[in-house]
């Protein structure tokens, strides 16, 4: 299953980023979810909770997946969200953005020093 990978990376990138910090809990971890990833972020949240289910690194962390729209852009300049047709020259866009899967913030709580 691909979202299952997907949610694998998350808490293994939210993971390390709380052990570099000295983190004893990993509080909020936000991800931006490509629109045309076909990815379903609903199937995301479902599987990252059933893996940190145990951790205590991840005790009630929440996971805040935020779709992001496509951008596309056009040899002849066009630039927005049609993926599959340019309207203003009928050619193929190339999709820059709205592909990726993107840990974007991570909120831990450590240890005072
Ligand atoms: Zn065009």
């Amino acid at each position: 299953m691909h979202e299952y990978g997907i949610a694998y990376d998350i808490v293994e990138t939210a993971r390390r980023a709380a052990i570099e910090h000295h983190a004893r809990l990993i509080s909020k971890v936000c991800v931006d979810v490509g629109e045309i990833s076909m990815i379903n972020p609903e199937q995301v949240e479902f599987l990252f909770a059933t893996i940190i289910e145990d951790d205590p690194l991840f005790a009630g962390t929440v996971l805040t997946c935020t779709v992001i729209p496509p951008v596309t852009r056009c040899d002849c300049g066009y630039v927005g969200s049609e993926i599959y047709v340019c309207p203003d020259c009928g050619a193929l866009p190339s999709i820059e953005k709205g592909k990726e899967i993107v840990v974007t913030n991570i909120e831990i709580e450590a240890d005072e020093e």
